[in-house]
């Protein structure tokens, strides 16, 4: 694991723009960069945890704000025929970026099993 700022701790501090479509005190929301979808929206802690095998058991309570934050973000951007939910973990977990986020992806039909 580096020790450098994630590109996601870096997008926190406003350091690189993104695409931000939501953000609170614990998390922001913003559109992937190379989108898999045409809804491809990630979701993010402010606090930095690498990844949900990182995770503190007090994490709880902040993992399910996050799981409600892309309820809600589901509901705005219109995806009532249903969406995936993707936390990518560890190297085997296809994880790019040491700082957890919440894959949300919608508006088209997602086949399984994934590759
Ligand atoms: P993962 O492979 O699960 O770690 O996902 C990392 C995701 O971050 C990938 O889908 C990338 O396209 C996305 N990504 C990387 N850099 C940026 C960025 N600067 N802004 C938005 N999305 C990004």
């Amino acid at each position: 694991m580096s020790e450098e700022k994630t590109i996601f701790k870096r997008i926190i501090d406003g350091e690189i723009p993104a695409d931000i479509i939501y953000e609170d005190d614990q998390c922001l929301a913003f559109k992937d960069v190379n989108p898999q979808a045409p809804v491809h929206v990630l979701v993010i802690p402010r606090k930095e945890i690498p990844s949900i095998a990182h995770l503190d058991d007090d994490d709880g309570p902040l993992m399910g704000h996050l799981l409600l934050t892309v309820r809600n973000l589901a509901r705005d951007l219109g995806l009532e025929d249903g969406f995936r939910v993707v936390v990518n973990t560890g190297e085997q977990g296809g994880q790019t970026v040491d700082h957890l986020h919440i894959h949300l992806l919608g508006q088209r039909a997602l086949t399984w099993p994934p590759g």
